[in-house]
């Protein structure tokens, strides 16, 4: 099995940097069923090729075959899956470049963040679906993809083609989204599923389809391929892409400071409205809208009742809720702040920024900062939203964040959103937080009780609501406060 990653952005030896393997060596690394080597066909200023070889042991394959893992009968590996790349080739490809997967490179920071012209190249995959199907996959993710079938025996061309394709992308991508996107998808390809599977392997398909999965047309096709024959899994993916809408990997960026030990949580998600995906499982009346939709509303309609000029979202993401609160003609300024330069740019451009006249691009900023050091730049404001943002704060740096909010910037009015965990048992198959980067989630006491501490502490009067579809005995899935300055 064979995947090769080419670049032509100059200097293209960087992606040794990148990949965090170096071009002039050959190195193998032991797999549960293999070995896998990365070694560079071609490494040159204009082109580096890294090449990922995967050898399989078939009988280590079969020691490692255990009970729990679904789908995977001795004839199919007998058959042809030390050959062909698919499930293994992917848990490979995580494995090896998990570091560059993460988007994590100290040597290139800005390289590892920007989008470079690449070329995957993958001479035989499983893809019984053909050309067209490998287009649905990867084309809606802007690569340009030439899948070409494989004849069954190029001698004999009235055998027609096997269910093989030589798969080649090309498309400019951040190289972290490229290794996740294959990593998710190439098992996809293949009707048989993904072999490796544990109980967090929803977790997984979240994280490595930050940013690009809650969007992908195909989404529904791809989360129950990757998640195999577990219907309640594929069904909670779902449900929770749905909640967090418009995803985007900055769950994978670095921290933007090594030393500001801010529990700058890995940040993860936002919203874009885009999504029309599964709800929770409730009863929900037909055309409901998507839970961060309706948090959108929600957040907007105190606003808007509140009479604020001026509105700051703390932890804006890439920037949905800016994008609504830009159509309210009403705001006079409104500002977005993230500690995440990675979802500052993507906000940046879903606002078209740089396009605006002088007068709407004046009544907007953008800057980067974490809500746990004191900035005069979150001062001034009428409101200050904090939606879906205290639970990536480690629970020890909440006090950092009440003093810098509450305490220093003190605006006249503070939104607050986060997961009721209560609401929790309604996601089938959600064993663990909402999210894998959530530091901790409430249940309503708790949400009331911090509340009414922070509002007894800063001078505020504070009320709660529900968001989202609610249930008599749980709540709604989401918890918002409203804190109004005393
Ligand atoms: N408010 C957006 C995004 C929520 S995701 C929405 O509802 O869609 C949480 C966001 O909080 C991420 O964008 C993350 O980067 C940001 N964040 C997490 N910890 C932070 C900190 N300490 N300072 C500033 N932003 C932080």
């Amino acid at each position: 099995m064979l995947l090769t990653v080419t670049t032509t952005h100059e200097p293209a030896t960087d992606l040794g940097f990148l990949l965090h393997k170096h071009p002039d060596r050959v190195q193998q690394f032991r797999q549960a069923f293999g070995t896998a080597t990365v070694c560079y066909p071609q490494a040159s200023a204009e082109r580096c090729t890294a090449a990922l070889v995967i050898e399989v042991d078939p009988v280590r394959l079969a020691r490692t075959v255990g009970r729990g893992s679904p789908d995977f009968s001795l004839s199919q590996y007998v058959n042809d899956r030390p050959y062909a790349a698919s499930s293994l080739l992917a848990v490979a490809l995580g494995d090896v470049f998990s570091t560059a997967r993460a988007g994590r490179c100290a040597a290139r920071p800005e390289l590892a963040d920007t989008a470079i012209p690449l070329e995957i190249d993958i001479p035989v995959v499983p893809c019984p679906g053909g050309p067209a199907f490998a287009e649905r996959i990867f084309g809606p993710l802007g690569w340009r993809v030439d899948a070409r079938p494989i004849p069954l025996d190029p001698d004999l061309a009235q055998w027609g083609d096997s269910r093989y394709v030589r798969l080649s992308l090309c498309g400019t991508l951040r190289l972290a989204d490229a290794l996740n996107q294959l990593h998710v998808l190439l098992p996809t390809l293949d009707e048989s599923k993904h072999y490796w599977q544990g109980s967090d392997e929803v977790d997984k398909l979240l994280r490595s389809g930050a940013g690009w999965l809650a969007r992908h047309p195909e989404r529904e096709v791809i989360a129950r391929r990757y998640l195999g024959r577990h219907g309640s899994l594929t069904h909670a993916a779902l449900a929770r892409l749905a909640e967090l809408g418009d995803d985007v990997p900055e769950s994978l960026d670095p921290p933007a400071d090594e030393d500001a030990e801010d529990g700058a949580a890995p940040p993860d998600v936002s919203a874009s409205g885009r999504t029309e995906l599964a709800q929770p499982r409730v009863a929900l009346p037909p055309n409901t809208q998507p839970l961060n939709l309706q948090r959108h509303d929600a957040v907007l309609g105190v606003i808007a009742d509140s009479g604020a000029r001026s509105v700051i979202d703390l932890g804006c993401g890439p920037g949905a809720l800016i994008a609504r609160l830009a159509t309210q003609g009403q705001l006079r300024r409104i500002a977005g702040t993230d500690v995440s330069t990675r979802s500052l740019h993507i906000a940046a451009r879903r606002l078209h920024l740089d396009s605006m006249s002088e007068r709407q691009s004046g009544r907007i900023a953008l800057f980067q900062a974490a809500l746990t050091y004191e900035d005069p730049r979150f001062a001034g404001y009428d409101v200050a939203v904090l939606m879906e943002v205290i639970e990536h704060l480690d629970p020890s740096r909440l006090d950092a964040l009440e003093r810098v909010v509450f305490g220093a910037a003190a605006p006249g009015m503070v939104i607050v959103t986060t997961p009721n965990r209560e609401f929790n048992v309604r996601y089938a198959g959600l064993t663990g937080p909402r999210h894998p980067d959530h530091r901790f989630e409430w249940d309503r006491t708790e949400f009331a009780e911090w509340a009414a501490r922070v509002a007894a502490a800063y001078g505020y009067h504070v009320t709660h609501q529900g968001v989202g579809p609610s249930d008599e005995a749980l709540g709604a899935p989401t918890q918002m406060a409203v804190f109004t300055h005393e």
